[in-house]
């Protein structure tokens, strides 16, 4: 157990209220201090400024969700705390990969739900941000939050019925999110134009993967890899040319704008973009 001596609920929620929100704040408090950086500004994926008051109303956003987390996490730790084997490294990289895809299916799956005109005011929070910066990646409905952590902690409890899971597991594969959530909302490509194309850049993602969903709301519902996107057709056919512009320091200036793609029978399939629900 990381927790010391089983504290109280209240107390309990007080710490992880502590730690947590403390982690969140550092990873985009780091996020931030690269996203001002002269070297990120030429690398922007969309260059636009942000809009008015939206820095606020994302930092109330984000207060929800260091309170919803706290109680969402707490409880989970109440919860399942017993279930919990003591610590291996083969354990806890099994619990990390386990969440690790858990999460990523888990996300794909509620996100697209969330876009349906039904459901779309419970994610209206993140998009918010058209142009996204680091603050974005703390920017949801308590709701949301609800959905998206919860949902996720019980696919782990799910699995601790099958094979043993470590807490150390799961923190790793936390702090792991919170800093790819924070550079992934950075509207800022650091990765070489090659990763797109290459066999990694074919699963994971990219600061412009995310940017793009942003800017254009239907396709690229992906966590951290591209992988469901490219086996549902939800990619953007364009997103190795946004790309390559970010890295070339001319981002794209219209949120609507669509880059010309050369013909090829391997290029992944393009999503329509449809009207917004809200
Ligand atoms: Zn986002
Ligand atoms: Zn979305």
């Amino acid at each position: 157990m990381l927790l010391l001596d089983r504290p109280s609920l209240p107390m309990l929620v007080l710490g992880v209220l502590l730690i947590s929100g403390m982690v969140k704040l550092l990873t985009v408090a780091f996020g931030w201090l690269a996203w001002r950086t002269r070297a990120a500004e030429r690398l922007r994926v969309y260059r636009r400024e942000l809009s008015e008051g939206q820095l606020r109303n994302e930092a109330w956003a984000a207060v929800g969700v260091l309170l919803a987390d706290a109680a969402i996490i707490a409880g989970f730790l109440a919860w399942t705390g017993p279930l919990h084997a003591p610590f291996s490294l083969p354990t806890a990289l099994w619990t990390y990969a386990w969440m690790f895809v858990g999460y990523e299916v888990w996300f794909y799956a509620t996100h697209r739900l969330l876009h349906l005109p039904r459901f779309y005011r419970f994610h209206a929070q993140h998009h918010v941000a058209r142009v996204t910066e680091p603050l974005t990646a703390l920017s949801f409905s308590v709701l949301e939050r609800v959905v998206l952590m919860g949902g996720g902690l019980c696919l782990h409890y799910a699995a601790l019925h099958l094979m043993p899971g470590t807490q150390v597991g799961i923190i790793a594969y936390m702090l792991t999110n919170y800093a790819l959530n924070a550079v992934g909302h950075g509207n800022t490509e650091w990765l070489p134009k090659r990763f797109v194309t290459s066999w990694v850049g074919r699963i994971f993602f990219t600061p412009t993967f995310h940017a793009m969903h942003h800017a254009r709301y239907q396709g690229h519902y992906g966590l951290y890899t591209v992988l469901l996107d490219r086996w549902f057709g939800t990619t953007f056919e364009d997103y190795p040319q946004v790309h390559a512009r970010a890295r070339d320091g001319e981002g794209l200036t219209r949120m609507g704008e669509r880059l010309p793609v050369a013909a090829s029978p391997a290029t992944p399939s393009a999503a329509p973009e449809a009207p917004q629900a809200m």
